[in-house]
């Protein structure tokens, strides 16, 4: 059979071809069928996407803008750019339409205590608010390194009441995090509702955030064809786990014009943990759940990562995002931490804009792709968070001073 990329993935084992599935112990299949027939449930009851759909609107601002980035469209010469605004959600990252979605789920089902795991902590704030919100208890697993790196993050988790629990263990990054949660999540399941944060781990997640966050697309698709009565040529979003992308590709999916293009972390470039590009030098393999492109050595023993931005900088790629290259849908390619700095700075300058890191690296290859392009294409990138979190690494890096 030829890999022809729908709407209809997974299949109903959560299978994306030969991606995805549920690779977990057996203590974790019953409460994860239950997840995944109360979600179902949930998706087509129309109270609980009203109840959705009140909350994104009121609480996390939605829908966000999809600006037409006139200053850098002129300076790169070709296509004409704009720019999905995600950062402009409450707490400052698209996260928040994922944790959202889950908090009312977990409250659905009766639970009392949610956990979650955390890279650069964006996901963290965004379950710490939604629990606060909701008046529900909160741990956060963060890796001990990423604690250090990502502190405003974590004062932020501790103000909203949220318990962070630094994790000791191994590269002491998010990988080590996602160990800490389910091993919580085996130990406490009748009270609790682990709040996965990207679209990854074993079904229902993948598929589950990816309908959480398809409103990105969702409202991309009808913004664009109100401003310029047709669709875009390219779709541009950065690639940690994948839920921002999937969030805005798949509402494209079965439009064949649409080229869609995944950005990974490049790092200090393709070499032996250097760098996050899942699917430059990944192999396939089972990690924390399901099924996908991974980096690891010859024994099957997980690589390191490097990527300057954090949440870029994860061993595995969502394996709907594995399919979609294998079916070639999409395309995925990768921006160095210098080009990524760089496109922060541009943007910045340019727009008015300050980025995530992580939303930098789908900068970064916009700004190769739109100057070949010619003037009447349409761009849209994914803006996925704000570059607050990331303002004092910046500033270390290119060596800006404090005034004297
Ligand atoms: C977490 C994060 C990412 C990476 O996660 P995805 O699931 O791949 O979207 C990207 N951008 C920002 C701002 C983030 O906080």
């Amino acid at each position: 059979m030829s890999a022809v990329a729908n709407l209809n993935l997974p299949d109903a084992t959560g299978h994306f071809g030969p991606f995805g599935g549920r690779y977990v112990p057996e203590t974790l299949m019953h409460p994860l069928q239950e997840l995944e027939e109360e979600y179902f449930r949930a998706q087509h009851d129309p109270e609980f996407q009203k109840e959705l759909s009140y909350y994104l609107t009121e609480f996390v601002g939605r829908p966000t803008p999809l600006y037409f980035a006139e200053r850098l469209t002129k300076e790169l010469g070709g296509a004409k750019i704009y720019l999905k605004r995600e950062d402009l959600n409450h707490t400052g990252a698209h996260k928040i339409n994922n944790a959202m979605g889950q908090i009312l789920l977990a409250k659905r089902m009766g639970k009392t205590r949610i956990i979650a795991e955390t890279g650069a902590g964006q996901h963290g704030v965004a379950t710490a608010t939604v629990s606060a919100m909701f008046g529900m208890k909160c741990i956060i697993y963060m890796g001990a390194v990423d604690c250090e790196r990502q502190m405003l993050n974590v004062y932020r988790m501790k103000m909203l009441g949220a318990e962070v629990v630094p994790v000791h263990a191994g590269q002491k990054t998010l990988k080590e995090a996602v160990n800490e949660a389910m091993r919580d999540w085996v130990t406490n399941i009748r009270s609790t509702h682990y709040i996965l944060g990207t679209a990854y781990g074993a079904h229902p997640y993948p598929v589950m955030v990816r309908n959480f966050q398809r409103v990105i697309g969702d409202e991309a698709r009808a913004q664009i064809l109100e401003k310029e009565g047709r669709l875009p040529d390219l779709l541009c979003a950065c690639v940690g786990g994948g839920s921002n992308a999937i969030g805005l590709f798949y509402p494209f999916l079965e439009d064949a014009s649409v080229k869609l293009v995944g950005v990974e972390a490049g790092g200090l470039g393709i070499r032996p943990e250097q760098h996050a590009a899942r699917f430059q030098g990944g192999s396939l393999g089972v990690l924390q759940g399901t099924r996908s492109y991974i980096l690891q050595d010859e024994f099957g023993q997980i690589q390191s990562t490097h990527s300057v931005s954090a949440g870029l900088d994860y061993a595995a790629v969502g394996p709907e995002h594995a399919w979609l290259r294998d079916a070639r849908r999409a395309e995925y390619s990768y921006a160095t931490d210098d080009k990524a700095l760089e496109a922060f700075m541009k943007l910045a300058r340019l727009e008015g804009i300050i980025p995530a890191l992580e939303s930098a690296h789908a900068v970064a290859e916009c700004l190769v792709r739109a100057p070949k392009m010619p003037q009447d294409a349409l761009i849209i990138v994914n803006i996925s968070g704000r570059g607050d979190k990331d303002v004092s690494q910046v500033a270390d890096k290119i060596g800006l001073q404090m005034p004297q």
